[in-house]
């Protein structure tokens, strides 16, 4: 007997909501459920389908690795976690990688580098991690904490001590905490889960001059805005602010898990042998698979596309609200994209996906208030037009038009 949505309370840990449907097959950007129906999917996984379901390129990369080599441990290095490193040098300002199998765990590794490096150097006194308000850094329990957005970490007894949060785009509330005791200060160059908010230039520019000043490291949470998402291979080019660590994932399997931390030489120097390590991290099926990913996505063609995509999305919504109406600002970059609710619909995202759904469309939500866009990076236009045309009709029912 097939199995459904209703088993999915029976057999599973009730910590998700998932839809009413269940995905069997994808290609491309659309994705076919148990019933036969079809959807358009301008969700992309959450921003890790970053070419879309079953590319030939990223197939024909995981069957090749299949048949050859699917795991060793860091007992042994590889081929294909080599090749993967060497490409993520040659295209970053970084010199050194560390690979892990989530973004949670690139954060892990980032945040437990930038607080060895500071302690070794300054002594046990720096070891203070300034973080915004409203981001999102993982699940872990030390990543979770971190992360500003309380209802995710509390409940969950003593956190981690040496955490502060500041003010995002608010460049004095940072400068109000940094001191000499502070080892590093983490920021997404866009909030995804906090409701897709770009940061300013001039924010992130003071932010690398503060911690240059106070001898902290910066992190760039890239998990959700890396690997082509911005049109930029990763958002800090984007910015022309360069990072100490840059944490990446999501995208960079294209659907295989696979985690990635960048850093320097001079600060790898800290993670010597043993301080560190996962079992899977740099595994050849998800390093064979991210390589693929990364050849495509590196390339001019690939990354203009992003940009030129990112100006027919945000102007199919502003088309679709002239008429509907239900939205009072459209942000974001490339294939980030976040369109947040009137006052007058506060808190009612969720049931736009639900009618997004069932009208052949998988969307996102930002919290409650934000529609969020990630779709694939080669979305087709004929698949931008019929998603737009189905959200129209979503929207239409939502706002009783
Ligand atoms: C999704 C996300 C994470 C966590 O990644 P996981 O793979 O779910 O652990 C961390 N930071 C940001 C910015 C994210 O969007």
């Amino acid at each position: 007997m097939t199995l459904s949505r209703s088993d999915f309370d029976q057999y599973m840990v009730p910590n998700y909501a998932p839809a009413a449907f269940v995905p069997v097959r994808g290609a491309g950007s659309r994705v076919w459920d148990q019933a036969g129906r079809e959807y358009v999917d301008f969700a992309g996984g959450i921003a890790v389908n970053s070419l879309g379901h079953c590319h030939p390129a990223l197939v024909s990369a995981l069957t090749a690795q299949a048949n050859t080599l699917w795991h060793v441990s860091n007992v042994f290095t590889n081929e294909p976690a080599l090749a993967l490193a060497q490409k993520i040098v040659n295209a970053t300002f970084a010199d050194r990688v560390f690979f892990c199998n989530s973004g949670a765990e690139a954060n892990e590794a980032a945040l437990k580098l930038a607080r060895r490096a500071a302690i070794e150097r300054h002594g046990a006194q720096k070891h203070k991690v300034l973080s915004a308000l409203n981001s999102f850094h993982g699940r872990t329990f030390f990543t979770v904490c971190v992360g500003g957005q309380p209802k995710y970490s509390d409940g969950f007894g003593p956190k981690p001590a040496g955490i502060e949060y500041y003010e995002y785009n608010n460049l004095a509330s940072l400068e109000a905490l940094i001191d000499d005791e502070t080892a590093c200060v983490i920021v997404e160059p866009i909030q995804g889960e906090g409701g897709v908010t770009p940061a300013s230039r001039e924010f992130l520019q003071g932010v690398r001059r503060l911690c240059d000043q106070h001898q902290a490291f910066l992190i760039f949470d890239e998990v959700q805005s890396g690997v082509g998402r911005t049109g930029s291979l990763y958002a800090y080019m984007d910015y022309g602010v360069t990072p100490d660590i840059l944490s990446s994932a999501k995208g960079l399997g294209g659907g295989f898990p696979v985690g990635a931390m960048l850093t320097t030489a001079d600060l790898a120097k800290h993670l010597a042998v043993g301080t560190h390590g996962t079992t899977y991290g740099g595994n050849p099926l998800a390093c064979a698979v991210a390589g693929a990913v990364f050849d495509v996505v590196n390339s001019p063609e690939v990354l203009a596309g992003v940009k030129h995509k990112h100006q027919q999305i945000v102007d199919a919504i502003a088309a679709i609200n002239a008429r509907v109406g239900v939205f009072k600002e459209v942000r974001g970059m490339g294939l980030l994209i976040g369109a947040e609710l009137k006052d007058e619909y506060a808190g009612q995202a969720r049931e736009i996906l639900a009618l997004s759904a069932l009208e052949g469309l998988m969307v996102l939500m930002a919290g409650p208030n934000v529609i969020r866009f990630a779709p694939s990076l080669v979305i087709a236009d004929a698949d931008i037009t019929e998603g737009f045309a189905r959200f129209e009709r979503a929207l239409a029912a939502f706002a009783g038009k």
